[in-house]
């Protein structure tokens, strides 16, 4: 199913419109592609697809970048402009949009491009794009949720063959090797992440797969993802080597326990922060509160981390068709550290994890 990028940027003009600023000015970002389908890198000439409340929307590019910009898939709704090198870009954004008042920059502009549109633009306002864009992006369609349940599955399917691969032996940065390689064999496009963090490396949450042998009796945390027709996927399980200690049972359940708490807590008009607390809840109440070093997860989509963030201080309510993580986790520093992470989706009737890998403490050779 393609994306409808004329509806996205319709109902981008009429959020500026609510929002009163007088313009989106977006880079190449996630926020682009999202819009209208184009996909360039970030560069030093600048490129700024300009939407307003009301007026076509202009998507500035340098000249010999015309040719892309004109097959991307948003292109015949849009105003194609270009400039040359030697002329100011700066100067040709004023010729578009040149009042005073607020402009919304995507949150990825470079500071360069930034700091030539104040100066272009020496009575305007600039604020985050994200608090005009983030109201669409945050809510996902059916055929971005069907992405995103796509990513899901075969991130899920590489975890069941990592286990069934074996552990024992090998060092993590091997691990992480084959993790990736089970996610592009299983329908990624791209394998983006793969954390493999074992024994004491598993109490740091980001930790760098590198040489350490993984042995028997090892808690083993592996969280990985990558895309699926751009849009991410995201898991973690954390797996023991041979017979799990009494100690690692416990603190798995705990966790278990913490993130199908936040599960059952999803439902359309929740604040996102009581998802967080649900899971807090569950492991301070087991002693653990110290240990849970983060927030409960973060909203995923066409970028890994991105709006709704699960943290507290987040009143924002939940809506059918948002996905995020649900990812608690309790890291005790020099033995283990243990994490479970689904992604999740809101329909009109609660939660609903993309993610279906086995949950409890697998046990691998
Ligand atoms: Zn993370
Ligand atoms: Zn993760
Ligand atoms: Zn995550």
């Amino acid at each position: 199913m393609p994306h409808d990028h004329a509806a996205r940027l319709n109902r981008a003009a009429e959020e500026t419109a609510a929002s009163g600023v007088v313009a989106l000015l977006i880079a190449p970002s996630a926020d682009l592609l999202y819009l209208t389908g184009y996909d360039p890198p970030p560069l030093e000439r600048l490129t700024a697809l300009i939407v307003r409340p009301d007026g076509e929307p202009v998507l500035l590019v340098p000249e010999l970048e015309r040719p892309r910009a004109l097959n991307s898939p948003g292109a015949d709704r849009l105003e194609i402009r270009s400039w040359r090198d030697g002329d100011d870009p700066y100067e040709a954004v004023t010729r578009i949009v040149s009042s005073a008042g607020t402009y919304g920059v995507a949150d990825r502009m470079w500071a360069s491009h930034l700091l030539g549109l104040q100066s272009a633009l020496p009575d305007a306002r600039f604020l985050p794009a994200s608090r005009t864009l983030s109201r669409l992006r945050a809510r996902k369609d059916e055929s971005e949720v069907a992405l995103l349940a796509r990513a899901a599955r075969s991130a899920d399917e590489a975890f069941r063959r990592i286990c069934r691969e074996g552990l024992e032996g090998r060092a993590e940065e091997d691990v992480a090797r084959s993790l990736a390689r089970h996610l592009t064999e299983s329908g990624h496009d791209t394998a983006a992440f793969t954390i493999v963090a074992s024994g004491p490396n598993g109490a740091s949450p980001h930790h760098e797969p590198g040489g350490r042998g993984i042995r028997d009796g090892d808690a083993v945390v592996l969280d990985f993802g990558g895309r699926v027709g751009g849009y991410w996927s995201d898991v973690s399980r954390t797996v023991c080597v041979g017979t799990p200690t009494d100690e690692l049972r416990e603190v798995h359940e705990i966790v278990r326990e913490a993130q199908q708490a936040a599960f059952a807590a999803v439902w359309p008009g929740v604040p996102a922060e009581e998802v967080d607390a649900a899971a807090r809840e569950v492991i301070e109440d087991a002693g653990y509160g110290d240990a849970f070093l983060h927030r409960t997860g973060h909203g995923i989509g066409l970028e890994e981390h991105e709006d709704p963030y699960l943290v507290a201080g987040n009143a924002e309510p939940l809506d059918v068709g948002m996905c995020f993580s649900i990812e608690p986790g309790i890291y005790l520093e020099g033995r283990f550290g243990v994490r479970i992470e689904d992604i999740v989706t809101v329909t009109p009737d609660g939660g609903l994890r993309l993610n279906s890998a086995d949950r409890d403490l697998a046990t691998v050779m």
